[in-house]
């Protein structure tokens, strides 16, 4: 997909499209490839260096925005919403992706490969 398409994927606000376009500048991101629910992003080495998810963009480790929170590897957009009401984020493991270097989710599988 071309990286104009990213802003009409999902129902983004404004604000949500300046934070995704202010960090896919920031991480040089030049491919941008849909698999299922998740955009990945990929600069000219071909590495993964952001996600886009329907409601957050989240980070490889060598990526993630200075003033981040400690542990938080992503930033909620206006279409966030918490799978479950008492978690205030997605869950995940403190386990990371071999393959993408992304940290996986509760269920240890990484969505980067089908
Ligand atoms: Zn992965």
């Amino acid at each position: 997909m071309a990286r104009p398409d990213i802003h009409t994927w999902r129902s983004y606000s404004i604000s949500d499209i300046r934070i995704i376009e202010e960090h896919l500048d920031r991480v040089d991101a030049v491919t941008f490839l849909l698999s299922r629910d998740v955009i990945y992003c990929s600069d000219d080495s071909g590495k993964t260096v952001m996600r886009v998810r329907p409601g957050y963009i989240e980070f490889p480790k060598a990526t993630i925005p200075d003033g981040t929170p400690p542990k938080q590897d992503w930033i909620a957009l206006s279409t966030f919403q918490p799978r479950d009401p008492d978690r205030k984020q997605p869950p995940a493991s403190n386990q990371v992706c071999p393959n993408c270097n992304m940290q996986l989710p509760l269920s240890g599988h990484c969505d980067c490969r089908d």
